[in-house]
């Protein structure tokens, strides 16, 4: 998606450890009228009439699931970071270890709001090792719902993420596929797509 390379060459800052800072337009301040051209593709990419629910994770993802799930007009369930499990079998449970905060997560979601009749599809901000996005699945599968596909604002393609999800058959789309960037001259090289 050109507008979103276009605006990752324009505003995104390349920070030592393979961090690519976008908080102008995603990650902190939010560009809405940049999410509902991102929303608007991911529908394209995504068309299939029977995904019902959209599933992300606290807290960058949401805003990019919301906006995209006016397209599906579908609800968005987000998986929450919990400090404390209620282990009362009212939630499925998974962990999840975050790249950029290096540590690991205890991450939820209620059963009220995944079952077996859910077509879903995943949303989040960034693709990088694929810890995240597998930690939906595993909600996902505890849940007995389908995966209908991964659909992803920025990947970084060199980490280990997107490769090992489309190898398990999994069907990801990013709307912006990072190759390579360089922290010293700030060059960002993107996926042709
Ligand atoms: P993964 O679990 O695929 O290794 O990393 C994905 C998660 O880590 C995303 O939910 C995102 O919040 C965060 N993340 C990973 N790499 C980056 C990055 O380069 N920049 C930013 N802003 N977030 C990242």
């Amino acid at each position: 998606m050109r507008l979103l390379e276009e605006r990752i060459r324009r505003d995104g800052v390349i920070k030592p450890g393979n961090v690519l800072k976008v908080d102008g337009f995603l990650n902190h301040q939010m560009d809405v009228v940049l999410f509902n051209e991102m929303g608007k593709e991911l529908k394209r990419l995504f068309p299939s009439e029977k995904i019902n629910k959209i599933l992300t994770i606290e807290a960058s993802g949401i805003g990019i699931a919301c906006i995209a799930a006016q397209y599906f007009q579908v609800p968005v369930v987000f998986a929450k970071k919990s400090q404390s499990i209620n282990l009362d079998g009212e939630q499925y449970v998974t962990r999840i270890e975050s790249f950029t905060h290096k540590r690991v997560y205890d991450v939820i979601v209620s059963k009220k709001y995944l079952g077996k009749d859910d077509h879903v599809l995943i949303i989040d901000d960034f693709l990088a090792n694929g810890c995240a996005v597998a930690g939906l699945i595993e909600l996902v599968q505890s849940a007995g719902a389908h995966i209908e596909g991964v659909g992803i604002a920025v990947e970084k393609g060199f980490q280990k993420g997107g490769e090992l999800l489309r190898s398990k058959g999994l069907r990801v789309e990013s709307l912006a596929i990072v190759e390579s960037m360089d922290a010293d001259t700030g060059e960002i090289v993107f996926r042709e797509q």
